[in-house]
């Protein structure tokens, strides 16, 4: 599609030609499907035997998809995306925690970044997953309506205190937070919580943002009950739209139960729902603020037609785009100079404990037919570019 999308100049500017060739050998590799299963294979068997893969891992796939292993190490990166108007989110990798333990350490952690965040313009929001902070056995019984033991109950006010904790420093320090969506047997607990947050620090402006997964088809419903619901006028909305990163796992699950697929049937249905989702916010901007989380071309262009008809200023506020670090930087960089608000998460912590995180980037990229296809053809044009300019 020729849009503002293909100058690939804007898009690479912070890229080297160096990180511009490791990024064209990644995708090439992530477009196989078969050598995404073999590599994804070896290097757990390889973590496992703890042989020493980590730097491999680390100069590749861990420093095209993420900013260090600590924050200080992702300063240099957040400095140069700021320089392009690219804000950043710093994203602690937080998988299968399941102790109290390691949920604590978690809720420290999310803390600290904040401590770390306030005051630095160029991070204006923090993100956390729900189960960093909680079970999922207590988020799946809370969502399923079952009453919680006595144990339980302790444990669970835990949960409670450490989102409204995150959130009221994030509130102190006038940093938005985006609370992450996950599965549907456990989403109704979260967005309750959610609720709850924006019903405590949303009330000036939106800090608390909770994630609306459109590839539901029962969320545009959602979005409506929520606006008219009457105990809940004097807030604004945060959402942040995304169509759903967790597909296969749920239709495996509504299978094995025998009940209804909660996605929608088809690409094009998810297509159409995340449309209406946005004309539903953009019908109700007077009380919702609007993060849209997706690498989707069309769906940022329509976007971008909103508001144009609404005469909305590019740089309003209320409307965010975001973008995952080493992913559609097309998008990222040439919204950025147009003055849109937008963001790359920046993913960071140990490289063993980002494998999951990259290897669902591996196989997203695979499975989602054409997009490998398109940041491989971003990449050439580029290279070529160059290559034209100097000659
Ligand atoms: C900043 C940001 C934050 C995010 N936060 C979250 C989060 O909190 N929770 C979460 O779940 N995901 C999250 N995601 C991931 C997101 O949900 C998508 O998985 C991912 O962005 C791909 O969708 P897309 O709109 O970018 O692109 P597209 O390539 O247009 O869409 C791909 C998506 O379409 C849907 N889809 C694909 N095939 C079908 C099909 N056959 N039937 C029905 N639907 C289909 C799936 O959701 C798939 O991921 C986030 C993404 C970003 C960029």
């Amino acid at each position: 599609m020729n849009s503002i999308f293909s100058n690939t100049k804007e898009a690479f500017s912070l890229k080297s030609n160096f990180e511009l060739s490791r990024a064209q050998f990644l995708f090439k590799i992530i477009e196989n499907k078969t050598l995404v299963k073999i590599f994804t294979f070896l290097t757990k068997i390889a973590l496992k035997i703890y042989l020493p893969v980590t730097p491999i891992i680390k100069m590749s796939v861990f420093n095209h998809f993420c900013g260090g292993i600590s924050e200080l190490d992702c300063i240099p990166i957040i400095k140069k995306m700021y320089q392009k108007k690219v804000s950043s989110v710093l994203d602690f990798s937080t998988e299968a925690f399941n102790s109290e333990e390691e949920f604590d350490n978690c809720y420290d952690k999310k803390l600290s970044i904040i401590e770390f965040v306030k005051n630095r313009t160029e991070i204006p929001f923090t993100v956390f997953k729900p189960t960093c902070l909680g079970s999922i056995d207590l988020f799946k019984k809370k969502t399923n309506g079952e009453t919680l033991n006595e144990d339980e109950n302790i444990l669970w006010n835990k949960v409670v205190l450490r989102f409204e904790r995150v959130c009221q420093k994030a509130f102190e320090n006038d940093i938005k937070v985006l609370i992450d969506a996950e599965e549907v047997f456990i989403q109704k607990a979260i967005d309750d919580l959610a609720i709850l947050m924006m019903l405590k620090f949303n009330k000036k402006k939106p800090i608390v943002f909770n994630t609306v997964q459109m590839y539901r088809w029962d969320r545009l419903e959602y979005l409506k009950i929520l606006l008219n619901d009457k105990n809940i006028n004097d807030i604004t909305f945060g959402f942040k739209l995304v169509r759903g990163a967790y597909m296969e796992k749920e239709r495996l699950t509504a299978k094995s139960l025998n009940i209804k697929s909660p996605i929608c049937e088809s690409k094009l249905e998810t297509d159409v729902n995340f449309d209406s989702g946005l004309d539903f916010v953009f019908e109700n901007l007077n009380r919702i603020s609007l993060v849209c989380g997706s690498h989707n071309e069309e769906s940022v262009i329509k976007i971008m037609n909103i508001m144009k008809e609404m005469n909305i200023d590019n740089n309003d506020q209320k409307i965010w785009f975001g973008q995952l670090y080493g992913m559609s930087d097309n998008i990222t960089y040439n919204l950025a100079d147009k003055g849109y608000n937008t963001f790359k998460i920046l993913p960071f912590g140990p490289v063993r404990n980002l494998m999951p995180y990259l290897i669902r980037r591996a196989e997203e990229n695979t499975s989602v037919k054409g997009q490998t296809g398109r940041e491989l053809q971003l990449i050439i044009n580029e290279k070529r570019r160059r290559y034209l300019e100097k000659s």
